[in-house]
């Protein structure tokens, strides 16, 4: 078939949605030739993301996944040491252990919000207590929009003194009893990556509500530059500063953040009503102690009850130019970290949402007539 003549353009899982005011920042940044790592959009851009997503001090830097690194970097993770981890996400917030030399330890999901298990993770301190052991820190997910049950992570995160960092990644915007995404860790990292809710292209965010903490991610992350006119260097630091100009591109993105979450719920209740009755279709729950962005709408399809599986159901979208991707392959699964021996406290329900668990096209800029043909292709592999 000629594919020209193909009469639907292909539909991504979660692609750029630009609003009206991005392309205005960045010619700002030309006009006024602030185009490298110092600027005014960048301090603009820290300044109102503290402000409005999570009251504590912001670090622009280059990647959600530099964040992090910053994050093992400034905790002192090193050769030797164990970081928890949540294993049900992406393999980016366990790679900056490995940067560090250290060792992750995966944690399981729970059901009711997909993210880290505080059973599990209680678990897995208390065996760690007994051997003598003390992990250097605590990576927990905040998955697909939602945050983790901060309400039970953090006092036992407290009980056994090890600091908690917050993969926000997926999670901007979504709240926790009231308190938002990216302050319930001694640090945390967004990511402005092209498929997360808000895009700088590529780039990220340094939290933490420790001014003197944000001040040493921020002189790590500027190759550790000594206050001299000669480049003095006491340590080893990082080029990990974000673009002025892609600053531009998040002041305006930011913007449209609270219209970007409203238009993701709205394709997640459109999707709920599409399919919700088909057999054996679940969705990830909305856990109730806070607001999901739902960055992504997750479904499950259970294949003893549906007479087809998530695989099916993906292929058949891909047949017709519709992205959709399984839920992430558990860390504790994935051929490098088996390499590693690394150990996974639980992993029934991280492996049971990654077997059945599909990821469908939520870009806020999706239209209703795309979603209804979805809709339409993921009932005809119900054959209903
Ligand atoms: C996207 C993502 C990251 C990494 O962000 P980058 O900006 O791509 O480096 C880290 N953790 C999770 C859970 C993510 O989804």
């Amino acid at each position: 078939m000629d594919a020209t003549r193909h009469p639907h353009k292909r539909v991504f899982l979660s692609p750029p949605h630009l609003g009206d005011d991005e392309f205005r920042f960045v010619r700002e940044a030309f006009e006024t030739n602030w185009i490298a790592q110092v600027g005014p959009q960048i301090d603009a851009f820290e300044a109102e993301f503290a402000k409005r997503y999570c009251a504590t001090h912001a670090v622009a830097v280059s990647s959600g996944t530099a964040a992090l690194h910053l994050a093992m970097r400034i905790l002192d993770v090193g050769p030797g040491d164990e970081v928890l981890c949540s294993t049900l996400t992406f393999i980016a917030s366990a790679n900056p252990i490995v940067y560090r030399a250290a060792r992750p330890v995966f944690v399981d999901s729970e059901e009711t919000s997909w993210n880290m298990c505080p059973k599990r993770l209680e678990e897995a301190l208390e065996t760690r207590r007994r051997k003598g052991r003390r992990p250097k820190a605590v990576i927990v997910v905040d998955l697909y929009g939602q945050c983790a049950n901060y309400a039970e992570i953090v006092p036992i995160c407290e009980a056994y003194g090890v600091p908690i960092v917050e993969d926000a990644a997926e999670a901007l915007g979504s709240c926790c009893n009231g308190v938002p995404a990216g302050a319930f860790g001694q640090m945390g990292a967004f990511s402005f990556n092209g498929n997360k809710i808000i895009t700088t292209s590529g780039g990220g965010m340094f939290v933490s509500n420790d001014a003197a903490v944000a001040g040493r991610a921020r002189y790590l992350a500027t190759q550790a530059r000594e206050q001299t006119a000669h480049y003095e260097h006491l340590e080893i630091g990082y080029n990990y500063r974000m673009s002025n100009v892609l600053a531009g591109i998040g002041l305006g993105q930011l913007r449209m953040l609270e219209s970007r979450i409203q238009a993701r719920r709205r394709i997640f209740e459109i999707y709920r009503q599409g399919l919700g009755d088909l057999p054996g279709v679940g969705f990830m729950p909305e856990a109730p102690w806070g607001r999901s962005t739902r960055w992504l709408t997750c479904i499950t399809i259970d294949p003893a009850v549906a007479g087809t599986d998530r695989e099916k159901v993906m292929l058949a979208l891909q047949k017709e130019s519709v992205e959709s991707r399984p839920v992430w392959k558990p860390m504790h699964m994935q051929p490098v970290f088996l390499d590693m021996r690394t150990e996974c406290f639980g992993g029934a329900v991280a492996e049971r949402l990654y077997a059945q668990g599909l990821c469908l096209p939520s870009g806020s800029a999706l239209q209703d007539d795309e979603l209804e043909r979805i809709i339409g292709l993921v009932r005809r592999e119900f054959g209903r």
